[in-house]
């Protein structure tokens, strides 16, 4: 990997491997460029041709050696071709992009769906201790970074829209009142909230709701979706 001279994008990486997770989401793993840095949360357009660019934040740690992405596969030009990537193809990475990282001390972030992969970085990069993650999925198939999660300790309160027969969890969609119940503590705490722009406008209204100030709530909407 070098570092290009010109162009539009400021680095070229090796796709180096893939992980589908099914249901359509699958993690991107790209070598990551040596003088590339970058601080949990952020993100970088990745070129495959072009035309075909698309902004996505990196679910990988800064830490881990590799760079990683994480999608759904849909229909759409730039998903085919992604798809289609063999290994050992290069991309455009133009980054690091973005301000949604964490800004120290006690957290709640409220993902929706493919909104987790900022969370996944960043609960990789603080204090488990310190975080509340309410993760909203379709299905709990859906939620694929739980044994990430698991392994961190971090405190994880997924929320399926469909919930099995049987589950005794929260289930629809998230509301002031799963928040209070979960986070007692909610004044201490600063907000991030990633995810479609419904879901981000829906958590704007939560969090009116409970009365939490705008300059606690930090968020990074998923464009595109
Ligand atoms: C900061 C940031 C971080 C992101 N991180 C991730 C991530 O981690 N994972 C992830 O999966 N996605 C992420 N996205 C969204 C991603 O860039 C794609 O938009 C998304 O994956 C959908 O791509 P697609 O090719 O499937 O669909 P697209 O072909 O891009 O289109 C999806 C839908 O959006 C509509 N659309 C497309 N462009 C626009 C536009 N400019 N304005 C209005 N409507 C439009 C289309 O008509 C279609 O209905 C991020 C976006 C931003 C801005």
């Amino acid at each position: 990997m070098r570092k290009l001279p010109i162009g539009d994008m400021d680095y070229e990486a090796a796709l180096s491997g893939r992980r589908d997770w099914g249901g359509g989401a699958w993690t991107f793993r790209l070598e990551k460029p040596q003088d590339f840095s970058y601080n949990a949360g952020q993100y970088a357009v990745i070129t495959l041709a072009p035309g075909l660019a698309h902004a996505f934040t990196l679910s990988s740690a800064p830490r881990e050696p590799h760079l990683e992405f994480t999608t759904r596969i849909s229909e759409s030009a730039y998903k085919k071709a992604l798809s289609a990537l063999s290994i050992g193809s290069k991309v455009g990475v133009r980054g690091p992009l973005g301000s949604f990282t964490w800004r120290g001390g006690k957290a709640v972030f409220l993902a929706g769906g493919i909104g987790v992969t900022p969370f996944r970085s960043i609960l990789n990069s603080m204090p488990a201790a310190d975080a509340v993650l309410v993760w909203g999925v379709n299905t709990v198939g859906d939620a694929f970074f739980k044994a990430d999660f698991d392994a961190l300790g971090a405190k994880v309160e997924y929320v399926p829209a469909k919930p099995p027969q049987g589950w005794a969890g929260i289930s629809g969609f998230i509301t002031a009142g799963h928040i209070r119940r979960l986070v007692p503590d909610l004044a201490e705490r600063l907000f991030y909230v990633c995810g479609p722009p419904a879901m981000v406008d829906a958590m704007g209204r939560v969090l009116e709701e409970l009365k939490v100030p705008g300059e606690r709530v930090v968020v990074e909407r998923f464009g595109g979706y």
